[in-house]
């Protein structure tokens, strides 16, 4: 039996496809996201709502490229080191410890997501990665 504490080798290594980057309804950034992001592009926040964000509904994402891929996908994230909070969550989302069955309808849209795990191990990693980033 692997132990929860393994959690990313165990259920998920990134392929670094950037399939996430892609679509899906676009990323949220939230005011702290959007204070760190400009501060490392060296823009003032305004400037970086205005130049690099769209808005959906009550909620600000980032934009998007023609192609679909986020503004700042480029073969790699090409803010990283300050990428927003929802990239850096993903993919240890609360939904998934309300029906796991979330974690293997996410494995449809990320190469990266293993399956063959049993339900009480991906919840045990959930809860552990979503503990440490609390
Ligand atoms: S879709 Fe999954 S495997 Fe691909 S870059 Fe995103 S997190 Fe990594
Ligand atoms: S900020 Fe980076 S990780 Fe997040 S969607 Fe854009 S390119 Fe992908």
């Amino acid at each position: 039996m692997t132990s929860p504490s393994a959690a990313d080798a165990d259920i998920f290594e990134c392929r670094r496809c950037g399939d996430c980057c892609r679509g899906y309804g676009g990323t949220v950034v939230d005011e702290a996201d959007i204070r760190t992001i400009a501060r490392y592009l060296h823009v003032k926040p305004e400037t970086f709502r205005a130049g690099y964000c769209d808005r959906s509904g009550s909620r600000l994402v980032l934009a998007q490229q023609s192609n679909g891929y986020c503004a700042f996908w480029d073969q790699l994230c090409t803010i990283h080191p300050v990428k927003p909070r929802m990239c850096r969550a993903w993919p240890y989302i609360e939904s998934i410890l309300v029906d796991v069955a979330n974690w293997r309808a996410m494995a449809g849209m990320c190469p990266g997501i293993r399956t063959d795990v049993a339900d009480e191990h991906i919840i045990a990693c959930v809860k552990e990665k979503l503990r440490i980033a609390s």
